[in-house]
């Protein structure tokens, strides 16, 4: 209803932040319709079209791991008053544990907002620095890196899917081949303590990481040797620990 005002945001982020997530959103679809051209200019023959299939699939899993280390990164370490990050980055991450069909009432921007801001610094520098048009190897590794972009992008709208008890038809469809992120899948990270299944773009790593505890010792390490962080394990989540014992 009042998808349109810019002061209204309904993770809860600064009205400041709002417009700039317009901003990140605007950025974002120009800088890929502008690495898109440079892909389209640069095909180096109709051969090489071929490999999309396999650049979308590896783009889609690197995607899913990078959701899953990003979304590790911001429930574990810092606090909603981290500068920069707190409040609008690392606080709806806090936030989305304590109501996690929150989300479901993010409009398009709230969804989509910090996946642009994250990304067009990235895409900024391929599209300044990376020979797309005019090598073998930027082609590729911009058409890659486009999938890329648009696979984070998505992420949060399928992680908001996830949290939904009916999504469209199409979307219920994608989640039961896993395709996208499904709420059964979803769930499993949304039990108290919030330790495994980070991953949000579908989660194919999930079982794995988690059956090679990689985030718990990721955590360990991080807190042993970056300054600043808490060498405990989890004490800085804000009570969550204690406050649910139930799934989100
Ligand atoms: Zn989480
Ligand atoms: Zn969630």
């Amino acid at each position: 209803m009042s998808q349109s005002s810019v002061s209204k945001s309904r993770s809860g982020t600064s009205p400041g932040h709002r417009v700039l997530e317009y901003l990140g959103i605007a950025a974002f679809f120009l800088l890929a319709a502008l690495i898109g051209a440079e892909i389209y200019r640069g095909v180096p023959g109709t051969a090489y079209l071929l490999a999309l299939p396999l650049l979308a699939v590896a783009a889609y899993l690197v995607a899913d791991l990078l959701s899953g280390f990003v979304h590790f990164l911001l429930d574990n370490f810092g606090s909603a008053k981290t500068p920069v990050f707190g409040p609008n980055f690392i606080k709806p991450f806090r936030d989305h544990h304590t109501d996690p069909t929150g989300i479901v009432r993010h409009d398009f921007v709230d969804t989509n907002g910090n996946n642009s801001l994250v990304s067009v610094p990235f895409m900024l520098v391929v599209w300044l620095a990376v020979p797309v048009s005019t090598t073998v190897w930027g082609f590729l590794f911009g058409t890659f890196f486009l999938l890329l972009a648009g696979a984070v992008f998505l992420t949060n709208q399928f992680h908001k899917w996830a949290h939904m008890d009916e999504p469209p038809a199409w979307v219920a469809r994608l989640q039961d081949w896993g395709v996208i992120l499904s709420k059964r899948h979803h769930d499993i990270h949304h039990e108290s303590p919030y330790d495994t299944y980070y991953c949000i773009t579908v989660g194919v790593w999930n079982p794995l990481l988690d059956r090679t505890r990689f985030f718990e010792r990721a955590e360990r390490l991080l807190r042993r040797t970056v300054p600043g962080t808490d060498p405990r394990l989890r004490v800085e989540r804000e009570g969550s620990l204690n406050e649910r014992s139930t799934p989100g």
